[in-house]
């Protein structure tokens, strides 16, 4: 059976359509802000961050073991020239050659102290400079993550915000189809689904407010003549088109 609707039901129809449309209208909104959008940005940096410091941590650690390392390999070059030193200086060599393996030893012990000074200066110039980049890297973080907050606190309030004018809108909303017929409802609701939200428009001037395309003499003649419960869909659009006292028919 076709679906019927009292004029003052249809008229409700463009009420509800009203608030359909402030609810859509509202949800891309919400799913639009453009906080949203960087709060995701600046989460991605934060994560880039936090790696970031990670791997300066552990550079900064494994130069420290090679700080240790090294300063460790000049301790044992100066110490054993420093007993080649004390067996020169104690006279108990004698013996010529033995004298100049113990003197050129020396001279080698200090080349080499002098080569593993220059690899330790290295390692703790590496050294700062990774804890440099540590400390550069934690202030990032703190400053990125107070960022983050506060945006994501601008955004919650943003959502809560819409989120009770959809409420309030919803309540009302549902106040209407409640008086509604419901299959008044389910034909309005399967064409707002497959006409982009909106199921229902007013005649106005002779067009459809729904896909705004003008309605052919044949078809206003019609509508003007179908019974005050009889719904009208637009031939264009499919659309339930409300006829009121603004439509001029
Ligand atoms: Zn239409």
């Amino acid at each position: 059976m076709a679906v019927t609707a009292s004029p003052d039901q249809q008229k409700a129809l463009l009420d509800l359509q009203g608030f359909d449309t402030k609810l859509l209208q509202l949800a891309h909104k919400r799913a639009g802000l453009p906080e949203i959008a960087a709060a995701q940005d600046l989460e991605v940096e934060l994560g880039s961050i936090k790696m970031r410091l990670v791997a300066a941590q552990t550079e900064a650690s494994d130069l420290k073991l090679n700080q240790l390392k090294a300063e460790s390999d000049v301790e044992q070059v100066v110490s054993r020239a420093r007993r080649d030193q004390e067996r020169l200086d104690s006279g108990a060599v004698s013996a010529a050659k033995e004298l100049e393996s113990l003197q050129h030893e020396i001279g080698t012990l200090a080349k080499r102290q002098a080569e593993l000074e220059d690899i330790e200066l290295e390692i703790m110039q590496a050294y700062e400079n990774a804890q440099q980049a540590v400390t550069d890297l934690l202030a990032s973080e703190i400053e990125t993550t107070e960022k983050l907050s506060t945006l994501a606190q601008t955004r919650d309030d943003l959502f809560a915000d819409i989120d009770f004018e959809v409420n309030s809108l919803t309540s009302q909303r549902t106040e209407i189809a409640n008086g509604l017929p419901a299959d008044l409802i389910a034909l309005y609701d399967k064409i707002r689904a497959d006409q982009g939200g909106v199921g229902a428009a007013l005649i106005h001037r002779g067009s459809c407010q729904g896909c705004h395309i003008t309605i052919d003499a044949q078809e206003i003649d019609q509508i003007r003549n179908m019974p005050a419960d009889a719904i009208a869909r637009c031939d264009q659009c499919r659309r339930i088109l409300v006829r009121t006292a603004e439509s001029g028919l």
